[in-house]
Parts: structure tokens; sequence; C-alpha cells
């Protein structure tokens, strides 16, 4: 039988398991349940224990899958918990690459837990793939690519990253946060495994915790599958059931993040009082021509600096639609400062290195009204004038 769909926009609300079998439900129940009986020694039903197998998280697994074009998707109790669990594929005196601006919690983990059982790391820039190459030395295992990265939404070529890291036997890893298969898919650029903070835009209301992450091969399935079973980070049914919920709506939350963002991007750039405009759906960003080759647009975060003569920190008193907060991806507009907040894990030392200067704000623009938007920028960005 053909599908019933072929665009992503479909499998964003057929995708995966779509329909309850036993009672045609259309919305998968919530199976709140630990266990489930088993009708003689050995005689499961396909369940057995829900740490093993649940099937609210089952759909939400097999429809990740597929949005990702992956062998199978596993969920977890936050991006974290995925990153560990796909982190824990390696063995002692292996080491993986970063890019040089991915999550402050994923630098953190690597640098000071990961670190304990002898799995080291480089900060590498993977937007410069000789460079990359460069730093592939023997003990190198895998690569983790964020792109964009944020806060400087660096741009990382997957395809070109992929070709050299599989050319030297490396794992290649895409944290797919920011994009979302709607608008990037890095299994089919290459790579071999694609984590999420499903908290994010997959959730997309900033009322979740969770983390997802595909791979590509079967092999690939079989180990995550026991490590996520071992380890037992695993997401709860109800949070399954609102992530399932979240990802209906993704293509049109995206549609109007989108257009918001690019709307917003322009609307700094030509500011008198802006500086510096980080954003890849910017013709003139640094990652424009690589990011519209793999991805369908620019995505929704962007960051900026005001010039001398304006106060960051009374740009952050001064937004009021716009919400000072961690996070990202959701309905409503977020501000952050990522030198005191998503990137204060990492040193300053290389905080500087890499760019992320105190005076960077990064905005995660919502599905508000575009209006609304510009006009409290412009009014924090008015205020925040040194007089
Ligand atoms: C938030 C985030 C994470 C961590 O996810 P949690 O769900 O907060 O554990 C990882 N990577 C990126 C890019 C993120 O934005």
């Amino acid at each position: 039988m053909s599908k019933a769909y072929e665009s992503i926009s479909s499998a964003l609300i057929h995708g995966g398991i779509p329909i309850d079998e036993r009672t045609g439900a259309v919305n998968i129940p919530i199976y709140q349940t630990s266990t489930f009986k088993q009708d003689g020694l050995g005689k499961m039903r396909g369940y057995e224990y829900s740490r093993t197998g649940n099937p609210t998280r089952e759909a939400l697994e097999a429809l990740i899958a597929e949005l990702e074009g992956g062998e199978a998707g596993f969920a977890f109790a936050s991006g974290l918990a995925a990153e560990t669990a796909v982190l824990s594929l390696l063995h002692a005196g292996d080491r993986v690459l970063i890019s040089s601006n991915v999550y402050g919690g994923t630098f953190r983990l690597l640098n000071q837990v990961f670190d304990h059982f002898d799995i080291t790391y480089t900060i590498s820039n993977t937007d410069d793939p000789k460079s990359f190459e460069a730093d592939i030395t023997p003990d190198v295992k895998a690569v983790l690519v964020e792109s964009p990265a944020n806060p400087l939404m660096t741009v990382t070529d997957i395809r070109a990253v992929a070709e050299i890291a599989h050319r030297h036997g490396l794992l290649v890893i895409v944290d797919n946060t920011f994009m979302t298969p709607y608008l990037q898919r890095p299994l089919t650029l290459g790579a071999d495994i694609v984590v999420h903070s499903a908290t994010k835009y997959l959730g997309g209301h900033s009322d979740v915790v969770a983390g997802l992450a595909v791979v590509k091969t079967k092999e690939l399935a079989e180990k995550l599958a026991f490590i996520q079973n071992s380890t037992g980070g695993v997401l709860g049914p109800f949070d399954s059931f609102l992530l399932i919920r979240g990802i209906k709506t993704l293509g049109v939350r995206l549609d109007r993040h989108v257009e918001n963002a690019l709307a917003a991007a322009r609307f700094l750039s030509s500011h008198p009082a802006v500086k510096r405009v980080y954003y890849p759906g910017l013709e003139t960003d640094k990652g424009y021509e690589v990011n519209r080759r793999q991805a369908k647009s620019g995505g929704v975060m962007l960051s900026f600096e005001l010039k001398e003569g304006y106060d960051h920190k009374k740009f952050f008193e001064s937004v009021s639609l716009i919400t000072l907060a961690e996070s990202l991806g959701g309905v409503e507009s977020l501000v952050c400062h990522p030198s005191s907040m998503t990137h204060a894990s990492i040193p300053e030392d290389i905080r500087k290195r890499v760019g992320i200067t105190d005076g960077l704000i990064r905005l995660s623009i919502g599905i508000e009204d575009i209006s609304d938007i510009l006009r409290d920028l412009d009014n924090a960005i008015a205020s925040s004038e040194v007089k």
C-alpha cells in the first residue's frame, strides 16, 4: 500500500503510530502504567515494563524516527539525557570533537561528567572542514555538531563534515534542536545520529522537558535501545503525549516563527543602534550559503550586539512583550544573555575565544504578531541608550 501522504507537514500529523489500534482513538492514549500483565511465563503482549517500552512513548519514538528518516527513535527525560545515552556509545580513552559554540549543558556534560570516565573532548571549528579534519587525532571516535550553533548561529556544512568524519571512521552526531526535521534533516546529509532537546520547538509550548535521539542503522538502534533501557533516563507517558501533540503543529508554528525571525533580523540589521546581527537567514551572514544548501530556512534563533553608547543590561530590563528567560522554541518570544545564562557553564576564557561577548543578546522569536515584536525591540533599544 502506498503512503497516504508525501509531505513532512502531513507526516507531522499522521506519522509514526497515528491511531490507537485497539480503540481507534485518533490520539494515542496516555498509557500511564509502569508494568503490563503477562499471560504466562514469557508470554508478553509486546510490553513488560515501561522503562523498557511504553505504547505512548513508542508512538512518539516511531514519529520522530519517521520525521528524521532514521531506523529508530528514542525518547528521553531531557535533551541532556538523550545526549548522555548517545555519548554512552563511547568508551574510556575515546575523544569526541564538538562544535565551538555547542549548547552550554553539552559542554558541561563532557567537561565535568564524561571526563570522569576518561571520555574527553576537543572544541573544533566544525564550520571550517579543513580545520576540523586537522583536529582528528587517533583517539577521536565521534563528532558532535550543532548547526546553527548558538549563540553565534555558526553554520557547519554537515555533509562536508560527515564525509570527512566517515573517512576517519567517526560517528557523526548532530544536535538538530534549533532546526527540527521540518527545516533540516541531518541523517539525509550523512549524520549517523540526531539528538534533540524536544523541550524547544518540537514541544513548542514551553511546557515539557524532553529529549529525542534518532539513529540511522539497525546496529546503532540495538545499541541505543540497550543503553536507554540500562541507564533508564526515559520520557514518561504524559510527556510523550504532550510532545506528540506539540509536533502536530510544528509546521504551522515554524512557518510563522521563521517569517517573524527573518523580519526581526532585517529590522535589527538596519537599526542604527545595532552593531551586528547573527542570523543565517540573512544573505549577508557568513553561514548563509551553506545553510541554504542544507536547511529550508535560517531558523528562528538570532543574536545581536548593540553599539557603544547602549547598555545591554538596560535592554533586558526594558523588554515587555519579550520575556527574559532561559530556553527557546516556545510560541512566546524570549530573550536571554548567553554569557551569564545559557552559556555560563563555559569558562570565561573559552567564551571569549569563541566570541560569546558580554554584550551579546539572544532572541528566540515567537509567533506573536510581528508588529508587536518589532515595537518591543525598538522600545527596549531606545531605553537602553546611555544618556
Ligand atoms: C536546550 C538544549 C539542550 C539540552 O536540552 P534539555 O532538554 O534542556 O536537557 C541541548 N542542545 C541544545 C541545542 C539545546 O538548546
